[in-house]
């Protein structure tokens, strides 16, 4: 990735921390979109510009050192979830440094202090609620973003559904498919969690993504890509018993994920809470001109980008079978 500092100095100074990531590009991206001067830090070893700062964000000297050689005023982590506590380093520099006007730790997902799900999901939940006690405890200004999940099909066992096209042979449908839960294209969650890191109404609350027109179930989700395709495909269920027999299974990440998808499909975690308490706050009520990509949109993308596929693989000759095409690893515009 480029990045650039851009020329304005009026707008905050932000750093990154995980841009490389599925999550963190998104965010980096919005923020240079933004046109806030944007930093991002990139792990020892990789190739350095003026405006990458490198380092790991465990290590406490050095970012304390960052922060103020680079005068920067937002920090944004978005580290993955089996580095979650690596954030305390970073944490203790920018109460050191005593000027960063907000944090947001690595959240991106549920509220992890209402949701509960099962091991081995509630130790990473567990370990954010760490990092929140620290950021609360030392009085960082924080914006805790809590954007549900990303546009895709949810599958149970991969961490970044979005990297996937959905089904083409057939549905795996989570209970009896009618639990709703909240769609966010990637480059929403980007844009709106840049939209809240210097707004004041932020400060110190939870921001909950919960666009109405993409509140769907399985069953429902299904039938919209049925539509995209052109045809439909069997429904094979995967029980409550199912997911949990995967979660207890303790293979990282797929049981983390498993426990998820439980949480989610099962529970319904992402909407069996109300967020009227004044530390809560919804993006659509603070943002009301401001649209969400429909999941419509996003399923659109991924069509596109199915027909493109085969038309790859047809212009060398080779009919292939569905199957095929969806063991790809693609990068669907709309994540
Ligand atoms: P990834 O694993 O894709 O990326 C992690 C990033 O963090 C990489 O850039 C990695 O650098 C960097 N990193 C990790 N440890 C350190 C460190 N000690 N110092 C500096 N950089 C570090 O993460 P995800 O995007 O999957 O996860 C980010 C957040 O988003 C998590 O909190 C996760 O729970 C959440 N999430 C939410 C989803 C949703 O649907 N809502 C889906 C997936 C994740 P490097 O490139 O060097 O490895």
């Amino acid at each position: 990735m480029t990045v650039s500092a851009a020329p304005t100095t009026a707008m905050s100074r932000v750093l990154i921390a995980g841009a490389t990531g599925f999550i963190g590009q998104f965010v980096a991206k919005a923020s240079l979109d933004s046109g806030r001067p944007t930093y991002v830090l990139v792990r020892p070893g990789a190739a350095t510009s003026p405006s990458k700062a490198e380092g790991l964000i465990s290590d406490r000297e050095n970012m304390e050192k960052l922060l103020k050689v680079h005068e920067i005023e937002i920090v944004i982590s978005a580290v993955g979830g089996e580095n979650v506590l690596d954030q305390l380093g970073l944490i203790e520099a920018i109460k050191a440094v005593g000027t960063i006007k907000r944090f947001l730790p690595s959240e991106f997902g549920h509220d992890v202090v209402r949701a509960d799900p099962v091991e081995p999901g509630l130790n990473m939940y567990k370990e954010k609620r760490e990092i929140r006690r620290f950021v609360e405890e030392y009085g960082i200004p924080y914006t805790y973003i809590c954007c549900n999940s990303i546009a895709s099909w949810p599958y149970y066992d991969n961490k970044h559904p979005a990297d996937a096209l959905p089904p083409l042979e057939h549905f795996k449908i989570y209970g009896d498919g009618s639990v709703k839960a909240y769609f966010v294209a990637g480059t929403d969650i980007g844009k709106f969690t840049m939209k809240t890191v210097d707004d004041v109404r932020t400060l110190n609350k939870s921001v909950h993504f919960r666009p109405s027109s993409n509140f769907y179930n399985m069953n429902e989700l299904a039938s919209l890509w049925e539509k995209k395709i052109g045809r439909t495909l069997p429904r094979v269920t995967v029980t409550e018993h199912d997911l949990l027999a995967i979660a207890a299974a303790n293979i990282i990440p797929d049981s983390v994920v498993a426990a998820f998808t439980h949480d989610i499909f099962i529970k319904g975690c992402q909407f069996n809470f109300s967020i009227n308490s004044p530390n809560d706050i919804e993006v659509g009520t603070l943002y009301p001109g401001e649209p969400f990509r429909t999941l419509d949109e996003c399923f659109n993308d991924f069509a596109l980008k199915l027909k493109n596929n085969n038309k790859d693989v047809g212009s060398h000759g080779n009919a292939t079978p569905n199957h095929v095409v969806e063991s790809l690893a693609i990068s669907a515009p709309c994540v």
